[in-house]
């Protein structure tokens, strides 16, 4: 098993002598043709993309990282990976850039592949490793491409397993690699849902540490190893949902009143279903929502129509949304509806005719500045 990383002592970081972090020139080429009415001038930030387009040489490691639980003759050393400067650029330049530029983005928050992350397989000592690996990749394409991409983390959760396992990880990724925040997996179990809910003592060490960073965590779930809940379909938005819904029974944010948590892909049902949370946190005695939660909670755009995002930008208020596509991700192809990608979620803000100027700023990006405040220092060290 590894040992965790301390901040000065990182065990497999093949680069440690360049941990130089990288300006970031807040660009807004890609503005022009857009249809957009954000103002120029200002920037488009995607809070949520992954890193799904990997060599294939990361794939390779990972199966053979898996095979070596059993069989430790197959276990390979992370160095072995080898993945050039080349290839990583290879990677984005026909996906992820190409996107930006074409959809007129311009810096997007990005992050392991989530369903990658797989936090069920192996003990805590696999899941350190390939965080370690995976967060490595992110970290070198944040320095190839610092106007474009910058980190967060994938943790070393595993099911049972205290997530102050996760510390040592986090700081090393704020502190030596620039990230601006993680992906906290509510459920490691992988669709089995075993782990206390999000408001038990359980998750505190973490919570402590993102409060200290003062990084937001996006809760994310990964992949499904249930076969009742398909990945991307159902578990990442039941785990959004349910995530919710256990923020709603806890106190959580009166111990940790400056915590900020994410809830992707629209919030799940959330918003759809307002009126019942509403009514289930009367009914338990609760404060309001927006007193309990909307100091702390923030949800993102992943929702791929516009009257799905119509309704997020009703029951939402603008402060509390963030803009996001999770470009290249669960959905990657094109609605024959309307001619263009489904995760193009720019465009579905951009024709939402009771959005203001200055709400639409929020969205795209004076809310993710406000949230990850270490992205917010980068960009106005350049201003
Ligand atoms: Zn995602």
């Amino acid at each position: 098993m590894l040992v965790p990383p301390s901040p000065g002592k990182i065990n497999v970081n093949p680069f440690d002598n360049r941990i130089a972090l990288p300006t970031i020139r807040a660009t807004t080429a890609g503005l022009a043709g857009t249809g957009s009415d954000h103002q120029r001038g200002a920037m488009i930030i995607d809070c949520h993309g992954h890193y799904t387009t990997e060599p294939q040489k990361l794939h390779d490691f990972r199966k053979n990282q898996i095979a070596g639980i059993k069989d430790p003759k197959q276990k390979p050393s992370p160095p072995a990976i080898n993945i050039s400067d080349d290839e990583l650029r290879a990677s984005v330049e026909g996906a992820q850039l190409k996107f930006q530029r074409e959809r007129g983005t311009n810096l997007t928050i990005f992050s392991p592949r989530a369903s990658g992350m797989s936090h069920h397989i192996g003990d805590e000592g696999i899941s350190l490793e390939w965080s370690q690996v995976s967060n490595e990749l992110i970290y070198r394409l944040t320095t190839l491409y610092p106007n474009n991409f910058i980190g967060v983390c994938q943790l070393p959760q595993s099911p049972g397993v205290n997530p102050k396992n996760c510390i040592g990880e986090l700081e090393r990724c704020v502190n030596e690699f620039g990230f601006v925040g993680c992906n906290l997996n509510p459920d490691p179990s992988g669709g089995h849902w075993d782990a206390p809910p999000m408001g038990d003592r359980f998750w505190y060490p973490l919570y402590e540490k993102l409060v200290e960073l003062d990084v937001p965590a996006m809760i994310h779930v990964s992949a499904s190893c249930n076969p009742a809940f398909h990945t991307t379909g159902a578990h990442y938005i039941n785990g959004d949902t349910t995530a919710f819904m256990q923020l709603i029974t806890s106190d959580l944010f009166k111990d940790f009143p400056t915590l900020k948590f994410i809830i992707p892909h629209g919030g799940g049902a959330v918003p759809y279903h307002w009126g019942r949370y509403r009514g289930l946190a009367q009914d338990m005695k609760r404060p309001p929502l927006e007193e309990l939660l909307l100091k702390n909670v923030y949800f993102d755009t992943c929702v791929y129509h516009l009257p799905g995002i119509e309704l997020l930008t009703k029951v939402i208020p603008a402060d509390n949304i963030l803009f996001a596509s999770e470009m290249v991700g669960a959905v990657k192809g094109i609605d024959p509806r309307t001619g263009h990608y489904y995760d193009d979620t720019k465009r579905y803000i951009d024709r939402v005719s009771w959005l203001t100027a200055e709400d639409k700023h929020k969205i795209f990006e004076g809310n993710a500045r406000k949230v990850y405040s270490r992205l917010d220092e980068r960009l106005a060290a350049k201003a």
